[in-house]
């Protein structure tokens, strides 16, 4: 899962990336309306995260704009305490969710979870490729009944795979999905990656969920490579 955080606030900013990292979300952060607008516009997310008190363009105006775009990607608005007028501006203006400050991460990451299941498709709590399996809430993994440990960053690339099953994805698809804005042009990162992911997934169980498709890319094979 993939989410903008738009967060003029530094500090707190630094930690709700930190914390989604660590729960193997890729979150990219924007410190202004400005660059929410165009980030949103130049990355997929599956979610934005929109703080309302913004320098320039504030939160409401970011959330107007882009859905006068066009723009579905879910949007969780973050609110001052007890600001009931902020909440129904912000739901008026488009967004689907909204968290009151202070909030925990937990309670972040549930709400992204459940946007993230809302759209574009719902999906199944549990996501499986033959006996490969994935759940979000957890971020347990296994292959039949063994477990398998994955990093944060393998976790997001499989995570990504498993969500389109049998669907070719190229090296500008796959840092579009599952890297932040910086590896942009890094497609070689990518084939390190799948090579991480298939020593744990697959070569220990003699299987290739994850399959080359010579001169593209690659593709989750939806019966998890057996
Ligand atoms: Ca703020």
């Amino acid at each position: 899962m993939k989410v903008l955080l738009v967060e003029d606030e530094p500090k707190l900013a630094g930690l709700v990336c930190r914390g989604l990292r660590e729960d193997g979300v890729i979150a990219d952060l924007a410190e202004t309306g400005e660059d929410a607008l165009w980030m949103a516009g130049s990355a997929t997310y599956d979610a934005i995260v929109l703080d309302v008190m913004l320098p320039g363009i504030d939160g409401f105006d970011v959330c107007r704009q882009l859905r006068g775009e066009g723009l579905a990607t879910p949007i969780l608005m973050l609110t001052a305490r007890g600001s009931t007028a902020d909440l129904v501006a912000g739901l008026d203006g488009g967004a689907d969710d909204y968290l009151v400050k202070p909030f925990t991460l937990a309670e972040l990451a549930a709400r992204l979870r459940a946007l993230g299941r809302r759209t574009p498709l719902e999906r199944p709590a549990l996501l499986t490729a033959g006996d490969l399996t994935l759940d979000p809430a957890t971020r347990v993994v296994h292959r039949g009944e063994e477990a398998i440990d994955l990093s944060p960053r393998e976790y997001a690339l499989l995570h990504t795979f498993m969500r389109r099953p049998g669907r070719v994805l190229d090296r500008v698809a796959l840092l579009d999905l599952a890297w932040e804005h910086a590896y942009e042009n890094r497609s070689n990162v990518v084939d390190a990656y799948v090579r991480y992911l298939r020593r744990k997934i697959d070569r220990p169980f003699g299987t290739e969920a994850i399959q080359t498709v010579r001169g593209v890319g690659y593709r989750l094979d939806p019966r998890g490579g057996r």
